[in-house]
């Protein structure tokens, strides 16, 4: 796996992390990978949360609306893909099914057309790897998108993967390599003294580390809470549906402004999703399901004749400015936050874990200075080590 066995790392000892979603598994196989003692904890089941419930679109061109270091962060991600999938797969065993066989992100009518036009411009001249259709040349690339379509960005590097076979992948692949994994372990108190956090109290006992990483996805911002430090990650609920294949497969992620189509290896279209403000509710409603199954008919009339499978939600941890949180806490000491991916937390998986694990070895904290957790905290916000006891 050409990782490199951490000699001296500015993180000794053992790495102890907080939630088993995408964010904290990765995270975990990564360090282990690296030479590095990890146990994880899991309140419920692995990835049981947001990490399950998403389409696992591979898409930035298609999330973000601006050059930056968000995009940048979700190409890298991309981009890492492929080899991270091969190697985890070497270790793990089985098919993830990644599939970066394109996206196509379509106009409808002609105020989409011009909004969608504008954001190829300007992709184009950052150069992405992008193109404009029209006509004729939509159906070429998709055969089963709807005649209506007036046009469309399509990025053909852009895909997606089966998130719950990634899970259960990071999952196997972490304890071979030795990963302490608890699930059933719901952690009620961060232990700190004079600044420092010692560990977690759990509901079964206490566990001490060295490091404590705190990737626990909606629940974030609760478990600062305990620190007295106030950092604003909140969930939205997508609710999201699966329907059977409609005779030739979809080759094209489609997503549009009301809604998308994933088409899954095993024959599956998963079609999403909603962004509602329910608190910590993920149960699906009959709104929601109409609002999902609605938005996604107008991009591939096929579906019409589709068998509705299941239906599902799950709460993306959403941040005041949109972007991640990846660092340390400022104030405190041995304890870092990786957390607030919204609706990109499979594409950003990996580059999460690639620089949290060199900052852990390294502590050179630069490649993630535009995600720090400071952001959120004024001077007076920060916590005072002697209040901290
Ligand atoms: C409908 C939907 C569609 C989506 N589609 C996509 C997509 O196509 N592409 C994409 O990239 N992203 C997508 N997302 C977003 C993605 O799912 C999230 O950004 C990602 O899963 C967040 O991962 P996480 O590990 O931070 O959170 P989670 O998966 O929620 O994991 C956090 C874990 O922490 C655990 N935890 C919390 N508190 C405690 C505690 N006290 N003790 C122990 N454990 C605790 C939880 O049980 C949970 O398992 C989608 C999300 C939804 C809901």
């Amino acid at each position: 796996m050409n990782k490199v066995q951490a000699k001296e790392s500015f993180v000794m000892g053992k790495v102890l992390i907080v939630g088993g979603g995408i964010i904290g598994l990765s995270l975990a196989y990564e360090l282990a990978a690296r030479g590095k003692t990890v146990t994880i904890v899991e309140q419920g089941d692995w990835g049981g949360q947001a990490s399950s419930a998403a389409a696992g679109m591979l898409a930035p061109l298609k999330e973000f609306q601006s050059v930056g270091p968000l995009l940048d962060l979700g190409m890298e991600s991309l981009q890492s893909y492929p080899r991270w999938v091969e190697e985890l797969q070497a270790i793990a065993g089985g098919d993830v099914q990644l599939s970066l066989e394109g996206l196509l992100t379509v106009a409808l009518d002609e105020e989409e057309e011009e909004a969608f036009y504008n954001k190829y411009l300007w992709q184009k001249k950052a150069g992405h790897d992008v193109h404009w259709l029209q006509g004729k040349e939509l159906q070429e690339v998709e055969p089963l998108l709807t005649d209506q379509a007036v046009a469309a960005i399509y990025s053909p590097g852009e895909g997606h993967i089966n998130n719950r076979f990634l899970l259960r992948a990071l999952v196997t692949a972490c304890r071979k390599l030795g990963v302490d994994l608890r699930s059933g372990c719901v952690v009620s108190k961060l232990l700190h003294h004079a600044g420092c956090v010692e560990g977690v109290e759990t509901s079964s006992g206490r566990i001490y580390a060295d490091h404590t990483v705190i990737c626990s996805g909606a629940w974030a911002g609760i478990m600062m809470q305990m620190l007295d430090v106030s950092i604003p990650v909140r969930p939205v609920r997508g609710q999201i549906a699966a329907v059977s294949s409609i005779g030739i497969p979809l080759r094209t992620v489609i997503f549009g402004s009301s809604g998308y189509l994933t088409p899954k290896k095993d024959g599956r279209i998963v079609i999403g999703a909603t962004e509602d403000e329910s608190g910590f509710q993920r149960e699906v409603t009959l709104s929601g399901l109409a609002h999902v199954l609605q938005g996604a008919l107008p991009y591939v009339p096929a579906l019409h004749a589709a068998a509705f499978l299941e239906a599902w939600g799950g709460l993306r941890p959403a941040t005041a400015d949109g972007k991640p949180i990846m660092g340390e806490i400022p104030g405190l000491r041995c304890i870092s936050l990786a957390g607030g991916h919204f609706r990109n937390g499979i594409l950003l998986s990996v580059v999460t874990a690639k620089r949290m694990a060199d900052w852990l070895e390294t502590g050179n904290q630069e490649r993630l200075m535009p995600f720090s957790p400071g952001r959120f905290l004024t001077d007076t916000a920060v916590p005072v080590p002697s209040k901290m006891g």
